[in-house]
């Protein structure tokens, strides 16, 4: 059999402009790719409609053409995926793995965007639905996994291929880590449909993505994005988690961080190709 493709990609949210951990994200993924002959490909992760602007995305092809990057068309948007996240969702649901939930908003908003260095975590949920049948669903309830439930329905012993230079290796992934640290996730808002852990899940297994490249804060998700593959019967792909780019004073770069977004190098005259090179890309 010929070795499978290799296929990454580089899946921004539209809240705000790329700055230069952005850049390193995209560049490590296309670097990665064209050094094994694969492909990168783009998603705009644009599930939070309330922060998603189509200024932002427009901003995104700008800044990742001006850098050098291509990609495929058409571009994968998370906004037109509802009925891929609905099925999925109907899968666990189906398993009974599922339950409504109308406790915090803060927890609920919180379940769609991806978890960064420096965000707080909320709280563990402690269950307060749990016995809720999913009958019961209005449309104020998201929609959680019962994560006790989902690790005894995966059944084998979990684990992920890690390629990235901080942590490489075979990891195993604890349940109780799952438990303790995750809980019952929301798997989706009910207006929404979806939430990060659940459409990343599926959009990687829709693009046939082989390796993940992301910043090493998402580590952290990797194993419940892992145990829903296996729920979901999707493939295994290799993650590939990269340092994180840093200001002076060692914080993870933000979307506030306006001094070191890839416009203001743009509109001060900074080369591309010097811009490549400072973050190691020759
Ligand atoms: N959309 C996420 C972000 O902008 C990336 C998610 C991922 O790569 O898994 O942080």
């Amino acid at each position: 059999m010929p070795p499978e493709a290799y296929r990454t990609r580089f899946a921004p949210s539209p809240t705000g402009y790329l700055h230069l951990g952005h850049a390193y994200s995209a560049l490590t993924a296309a670097h990665r790719a064209a050094e094994r002959g694969g492909t990168m490909l783009l998603r705009i992760e644009d599930i939070d409609t309330a922060r998603c602007k189509p200024e932002f995305e427009a901003a995104i092809f700008e800044d990742l053409a001006w850098l050098g990057l291509r990609w495929e068309e058409p571009v994968m948007r998370q906004s037109a995926r509802r009925t891929a996240y609905d099925s999925a969702l109907e899968r666990l649901v189906a398993m009974g793995l599922c339950y409504p939930c109308c406790c915090t908003r803060r927890e609920i908003r919180a379940a769609l965007s991806a978890h960064q260095e420096g965000a707080d975590r909320p709280p563990t949920y402690p269950g307060t639905c749990r016995q809720r049948p999913m009958a019961e669903a209005g449309p104020d309830d998201a929609i959680r996994l019962d994560m006790g439930r989902a690790l005894a329905a995966a059944g084998t012993s979990l684990h992920f291929t890690e390629t990235g230079p901080a942590r490489p290796g075979e990891h195993v992934v604890s349940a109780a880590q799952l438990a303790e640290e995750h809980g019952d996730i929301i798997l989706a808002r009910r207006d929404i449909g979806t939430s990060y852990h659940l459409a990343v899940v599926v959009d990687d297994a829709a693009q046939a993505i082989t390796e993940i490249v992301r910043g090493g804060d998402l580590f952290d998700s990797t194993p419940v994005h892992r145990l829903l593959q296996v729920l979901l019967g999707l493939p295994r792909p290799t993650y590939y988690h990269h340092r994180l780019i840093r200001d002076d004073s060692g914080r993870r770069l933000a979307k506030r961080d306006d001094a070191r977004a890839i416009r203001r190098y743009r509109a001060d005259g900074e080369a591309p190709a010097r811009l490549r090179a400072g973050l190691g890309f020759a």
